[in-house]
């Protein structure tokens, strides 16, 4: 497991929890997104409506579930929260649906993975608040119809492209999260460092998030790291040096890159004279599968403008050169 991985691993979840931020206000960066929210939610509760149903895009730790429960906390209601592939009959979603109350969020992560026959049910669910389902087999079969109280689904996704278009079209609220800027890292690992009880200097601060790779998820881990770090070979207190030292130690560098991003970008420099290398070619150079690539390694690379896709394949920018001291060939 890699230290800088956007998903969950080790104590994430429960440190998650703790420091997740409940209202709009606390919720840092995304300002769009935030701005267009305190509209819709406030227009809601005017109108003593459920809020539109919610699909919210972005890659792992970015904020989707956070964002899910500001909502429902924002609206006063209750969330329940479950995933695509954890729901694998109708029966599943069903038993979610029939417990909900008049406003309440339903929260399905990981919703491009539902499978056939439980979006068939949502889409009734989410058009009309009508429940169709099919109970029994055979000659006893039969299929009834229950209302649902009027609720709002916010689906969280890592893969715009991967839900099919009728679910997408029934969401009236779209949302794009984007990797963080420095600054609003800063202020979530300074909050962060708050609850957690650890003192942290500004030029500290600044050091964990621009290692951060854009997401909250690992500026919070990296933060726990550098705690550890401070604790046992400093006063416990988090300096600019102390930070710098213990990420170093952890092997994550200035741009936040361990060493699969370095050995991904060394192998489209130094194998394949810097590209362009299509996807099976690298997955194959660097030992790893598509998959891993594509959606774990690639975006922040991408985003960071250090890689570039192209038609052809991957290429390696100018900037991927500068950041080992290599001269880019003409
Ligand atoms: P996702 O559901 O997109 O994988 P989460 O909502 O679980 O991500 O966010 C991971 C953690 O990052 C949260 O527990 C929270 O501590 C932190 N976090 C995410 N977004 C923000 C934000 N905008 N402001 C402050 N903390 C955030």
């Amino acid at each position: 497991d890699r230290l800088i991985q956007p998903e969950l691993q080790g104590q994430d979840e429960a440190i998650d929890r703790a420091m997740r931020p409940k209202m709009l206000d606390e919720y840092t960066g995304q300002d769009d997104t935030r701005a267009q929210l305190k509209v819709f939610i406030q227009a809601a509760l005017n109108r003593n409506e459920a809020l539109d149903h919610m699909l919210i895009f972005g890659p792992p730790g970015l904020g989707k579930t956070t964002l899910a429960m500001i909502v429902a906390n924002e609206m006063g209601v209750n969330i329940k929260s479950t995933s695509g592939p954890v729901l694998e009959k109708a029966g599943d979603l069903a038993a979610l649906l029939t417990n909900l109350e008049e406003g309440d969020v339903l929260f399905i992560d990981e919703i491009h993975r539902l499978s056939p026959v439980v979006e068939e049910i949502l889409y009734p669910a989410l058009e009309d608040y009508q429940l169709d389902i099919m109970i029994g087999e055979g000659p006893a079969a039969r299929s009834i119809k229950l209302d649902l109280p009027p609720f709002t689904l916010v689906g969280a996704t890592t893969r715009a492209g991967a839900l099919t278009s009728p679910l997408r079209a029934r969401f009236g609220i779209p949302l794009r999260l984007e990797f963080y800027n420095v600054t609003d890292l800063t202020t979530i690992v300074t909050r962060s460092a708050k609850v957690m009880g650890l003192s942290i200097e500004p030029e500290g601060a600044v050091e964990v998030a621009r290692r951060s790779r854009g997401t909250p998820r690992i500026a919070n881990r990296l933060l726990r790291r550098v705690r550890d770090y401070a604790e046992v070979k400093h006063d416990g207190i988090v300096t600019k040096q102390v930070a710098e030292q213990a990420l170093d130690l952890l092997d994550v560098d200035l741009e936040g890159f361990d060493y699969l991003d370095r050995k991904l970008l060394l192998a489209i420099i130094d194998k394949f004279m810097g590209g362009p290398v299509g996807l099976d070619n690298l997955a194959a150079a660097i030992g790893e599968d598509r998959e891993t690539i594509e959606d774990v390694l690639e975006p922040f690379l991408i985003q960071q403008g250090f890689i570039q896709r192209t038609p052809r394949g991957r290429i390696a920018t100018q900037r991927a050169y500068d950041h080992f001291n290599i001269i880019k060939p003409n």
